[in-house]
Order: structure tokens, then C-alpha cells, then sequence
């Protein structure tokens, strides 16, 4: 089921000029009515559910419902962002409620080494085909064509 916004706890990011859940969907379908000052998905069909509006959300205030291979139908799961660890709450149609906390890096935040290693990215490059540390790490010297 794809994300939405629970309206009572979205308060639109305080007037940000950008939401937290518009700044990080992959696929730009957060917005936001400055009207009502709350935020919504304008293409629910198109959602992928990764989850990630629901994990950045200040106010916890989307949901994704899970398909029954991942939870029980008719629970929800909430994520409690840490900065090494995600605390996921889940809680069942019947009231009960499960908690597990799963780490998410395994380096001191901020210290992570962005191009490690390679040269910084060239904004210059960014209509080629090749994909930064392309094409080393591909281990070839040019990408593969059709035949004409
Ligand atoms: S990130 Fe959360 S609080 Fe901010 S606008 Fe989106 S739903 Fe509302
Ligand atoms: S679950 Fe992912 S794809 Fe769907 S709205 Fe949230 S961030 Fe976008």
C-alpha cells in the first residue's frame, strides 16, 4: 500500500521551503498544500514503498502498510530514525506491539569518505553514459553497443 499522510500529525515541515518528505522521495511525490500546511502523495500509484518519506518524517506522520509477507494485514510500522539505528515499531490489529532496532551504519556519521578514493565528480560529465568510478570499476574501456 502505498505511503500516506496521517494529517493530524504532519505539521508541513514548519513552512520549510522544502518538506523532509519532498527532499527525499525518489520519485517527487510528496508535496505539499501550503494552504493547509500538510503534505500528501499526489501519485500513489506510482509509490514504490521504500519507505524512506516514512523513515525521514519528523512527526512520524507517514504510513505505509506492509504486505503480509512483511507484517501481519492491518498493522502499521513505525520507524524511530537514530543515528546509527532505526527503531521499528510494530503494531498488530489485535493491540500487541513488537519493537526491533537495526542498524543502519557502521561508521561515525559524518565520517564517511565520500569519493574514497576516486576524483570528485565532474558535474560537467553528467550526460555521459558512464556512471561515476566508471568506467574502473567496470573493469573495461568502453560500454558495450548494439550492432547497426
Ligand atoms: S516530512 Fe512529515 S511533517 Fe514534514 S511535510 Fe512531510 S509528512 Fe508533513
Ligand atoms: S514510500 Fe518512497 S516512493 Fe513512496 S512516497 Fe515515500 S519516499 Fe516516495
Amino acid at each position: 500500500m502505498p505511503s500516506f499522510v496521517k494529517v493530524d500529525k504532519c505539521d508541513g515541515c514548519q513552512s520549510a521551503p522544502r518538506t523532509a518528505c519532498q527532499y527525499i522521495c525518489p520519485n517527487d511525490l510528496m508535496v505539499l498544500n501550503r494552504e493547509i500546511m500538510k503534505a500528501y502523495n499526489q501519485e500513489p500509484e506510482m509509490c514504490w514503498e521504500c519507505y524512506s518519506c516514512v523513515k525521514i518524517c519528523p512527526q512520524q506522520a507517514i504510513e505505509v502498510r506492509g504486505y503480509t509477507d512483511f507484517c501481519p494485514l492491518g498493522a502499521s510500522v513505525i520507524p524511530m530514525r537514530g543515528t546509527d539505528a532505526i527503531m521499528w515499531t510494530v503494531k498488530f490489529r489485535n493491540g500487541m506491539i513488537k519493537r526491533f532496532k537495526f542498524p543502519i551504519r557502521t561508521t561515525p556519521e559524518g565520517s564517511i569518505d565520500v569519493y574514497a578514493g576516486y576524483p570528485a565528480a565532474d558535474r560537467s560529465k553528467l550526460g555521459d553514459l558512464w556512471l561515476f568510478s566508471e568506467p574502473e570499476t567496470l573493469e573495461v574501456n568502453e560500454l558495450p553497443t548494439t550492432k547497426k
